[in-house]
């Protein structure tokens, strides 16, 4: 009877599957990623996370990726709240004040397609990680020693992959999670978020690398990403009912640029995109020997930055417990804990939060608008407020909180 190998089957080699492969070879545990894209169209993905909060610094530093980002990116200290109606801004908030607390008080703004470009160049160097890219998975079956995977390669040959667990690192549409039933709990919202890229230098107007403006007809986000050339992206919430072809007409996206900043002048658009935006959360992450993480087991609002945030915390803290399962220093039952931990966060901090995030930018009750603004304003003027506002903003206190659940 031939023996499962000891290795862990990792599906999807976006930043999370790419995070945890890492952290695995890095230990010594031979790992299989498998990823449908192949070097041909592995870097056309649609723009999407790119704000890598303070904690995931020093995650992504651990791995050794940090070096390779940050010239590749944008330090960030200081990001901004903004009021549209009024045209002020309302509060900054500086990492600054978290000198004592992390070797990086700040943010990077680096792309998603950047992170998973480097992590990829170090995962194909690592002789620890059988990287497969064109390779579709289909499906798998699993018992009490190990996983069988399902994969089918670009020619359409169909192969099985043998492994001790299975993690699903696929994105939001996990076919993991569905093989499971495990349900996704949570709702969508109506409206849309429409995205435009512009080279345009939006700090000559005041505005920080980072800025969330709130307003009660339309709300926005604006974030800076390093070039050549550099771009701004633009969020605007759209109706419902709106056609797909009229959001995205390049004369529409003039207007609504000029509505937000009138410069007399047309904005370089250099590229737009629509997208759905869901609060969910699978029902549980572990199922036997399968276990889901990242956007495969939870998706959230972009308003805040913690979808891929909070997914490389879960390839971090997945990681530490499948070694020390390997290194027979847990059994896996820890994987219960993984559950325990980053359900909770996924919970209590990720959703609660960026559904507080949309709350705040779209109120449009005048007097819990000034409230808000108020509330803003004295926690960034007080230190000692902004410190504990920053710990939770760059993910700390969802860690520390997480460390405490047995
Ligand atoms: C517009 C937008 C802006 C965002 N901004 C931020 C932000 O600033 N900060 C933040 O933290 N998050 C942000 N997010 C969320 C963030 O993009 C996701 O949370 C993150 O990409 C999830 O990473 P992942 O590795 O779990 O999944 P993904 O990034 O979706 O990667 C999944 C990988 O699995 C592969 N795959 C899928 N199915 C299969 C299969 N059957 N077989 C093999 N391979 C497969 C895919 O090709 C892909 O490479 C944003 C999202 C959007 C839409």
């Amino acid at each position: 009877m031939p023996t499962t190998p000891d290795r862990i089957v990792v599906i999807g080699a976006g930043p999370v599957g790419l995070c945890l492969s890492l952290a695995l070879a890095q230990a010594d545990l031979k790992v299989c990623l498998v990823e449908a894209l192949g070097d041909d169209n592995f870097l056309e993905q649609v723009p999407r996370a790119g704000t890598n909060h303070p904690a995931t610094l020093e995650m992504l530093d651990r791995l050794g990726l940090y070096e390779k980002l940050e010239p590749r990116g944008i330090i960030a200290p200081v990001f901004h709240y903004w009021d549209r109606a009024e045209s002020k801004l309302i509060a900054a908030f500086d990492h600054g004040v978290l000198k004592d607390d992390t070797r990086f008080p700040y943010v990077l703004q680096c792309e998603r397609i950047k992170i998973v470009e480097e992590a990829l160049k170090l995962a194909r160097a690592h002789p620890g990680i059988d990287l497969r890219l064109n390779t579709e998975f289909t499906g798998f079956a699993q018992d009490a020693d190990g996983v069988t995977v399902r994969v089918v390669n670009r020619a359409g040959e169909e192969k099985t992959i043998a492994g001790r667990y299975l993690v699903s690192a696929e994105g939001a549409r996990s076919i993991v999670r569905k093989e499971l039933g495990i349900a996704f709990e949570g709702f969508t919202y109506d409206d849309r978020v429409l995205n435009i890229e512009v080279a345009y230098d939006f700090r000559r107007h005041g505005y920080a690398h980072r800025n969330y403006i709130s307003d009660p007809a339309e709300w926005s986000n604006l974030f800076h990403w390093k070039g050549p050339p550099d771009r701004w992206r633009v969020h605007f919430p759209t109706d419902p009912k709106a056609d797909d072809n009229e959001l995205t007409r390049p004369q529409a996206m003039q207007v609504r640029l000029q509505n937000f900043l009138p410069t007399g002048k047309p904005f370089d658009i250099v590229g737009c995109n629509l997208y759905v935006v869901h609060q969910r959360v699978a029902e549980k992450f572990r199922a036997g020997r399968a276990i889901l993480a990242g956007d495969s087991a939870h998706v959230n609002s972009p308003i805040g930055a913690m979808g891929m945030n909070s997914g490389i915390h879960d390839a971090i803290n997945l990681a530490d417990k499948l070694i020390a399962i390997a290194r027979h220093e847990a059994d896996d039952s820890v994987l219960d804990r993984y559950d325990r931990q980053r359900r909770h966060v996924a919970i209590t901090h990720t959703q609660a939060q960026t559904i507080r995030n949309k709350r705040l930018l779209a109120e449009q009750d005048p007097a819990v608008r000034r409230r808000n603004h108020d509330e803003l304003r004295r926690t960034a003027d007080d230190p000692a407020l902004a410190r504990q506002f920053l710990l939770r903003t760059a993910l700390f206190e969802s860690l520390r909180e997480a460390e405490a659940i047995l």
